[in-house]
């Protein structure tokens, strides 16, 4: 089955990898800007960064048959430096119509602090005045309930925002509801050891339905599984689930959400398949 993965930081992972996901049916990703596993050093850092975002990683991607889009940021764990996060945010605009940027991403909150929210809320502001999607990481384990709370209050309280455009990723059990009920998009994170299992995945799509759920990878540098959307569509099957919810979460859902931005230029592939016939 051809699926998208959302969230994918491809930077980190190798040529292999891309070959195994088209082999899996993966036919298009879109990769938020994240923490390199290091704090850099300087906005010039992130510029390079931004630069391997919109060039080279569709380049790499496009050689296996993947189209690639991706979201520009400086990332919560590095927002506790609030001039770094300032030039970063001053630069972005120099990026933003580059041919696969689908918005701003991934935001968030790390450790819920005052500067990460000072960041956070800039973010925000460079969102609405760009009129850009917005792709939003929620922080983990002990931090994600109150973390999550914090965000979606801050989004509800700019009435700017259309939450339709929005998607808060890293959704577990305890705030898959609130981020759907108050209007958002939620992504459910397939990870090995923390965030979420397929089949956990998959109880909340028995619990909410498939209406604005996606999942994703998060294949990064650290320990992650990046065919995790593939795992998602098999423990589904098992289930009995029909094949069209299982499109509809995994494929359908992610270019409806992205359809949002004008640089989703997605060309489906052309199996032969043609439903009307
Ligand atoms: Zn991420």
């Amino acid at each position: 089955m051809d699926y998208i993965d959302p969230h994918i930081h491809m930077v980190s992972r190798t040529t292999d990898d891309y070959a195994t996901l088209a082999r899996m049916g993966c036919v298009a990703m879109s990769e938020p800007a994240f923490w390199a596993g290091f704090d850099r050093g300087s906005a010039d850092g992130f510029r390079d960064y931004f630069r391997q975002l919109t060039e080279v990683e569709p380049k790499r991607a496009a050689q296996f048959g993947i189209q690639h889009f991706t979201w520009l940021c400086i990332n919560a764990k590095e927002a506790e430096n609030v001039s770094l996060s300032r030039d970063v945010i001053a630069m972005i605009p120099e990026f933003i119509h580059c041919k696969n940027v689908l918005g701003i991403g991934e935001i968030g909150l790390n450790k819920n602090t005052k500067n990460e929210a000072t960041v956070f809320l800039e973010h925000l502001d460079l969102a609405v005045k760009f009129e850009q999607q917005i792709l939003i990481h929620t922080p983990h384990l002990e931090d994600k309930y109150q973390g999550t709370r914090m965000i979606l209050d801050m989004l509800c309280d700019d009435s700017r925002i259309d939450r339709t455009r929005v998607l808060v990723d890293h959704v577990e059990e305890h705030t898959v509801d609130e981020v759907l009920g108050r209007g958002f998009w939620a992504g459910m994170t397939l990870y090995p050891v923390t965030k979420c299992t397929p089949a956990r995945a998959v109880d909340m799509i028995e619990r909410f339905g498939g209406e604005k759920l996606l999942a994703n990878s998060a294949g990064d540098w650290g320990p992650s599984k990046p065919t995790a959307v593939p795992d998602l569509i098999f423990e589904m099957r098992r289930r009995g689930h029909p094949e069209s919810l299982i499109r509809k979460v995994v494929y359908e859902n992610p270019i409806e959400f992205f359809s949002q931005s004008p640089n989703f230029s997605f060309t489906p592939r052309d199996n032969g398949f043609n439903p009307a016939s």
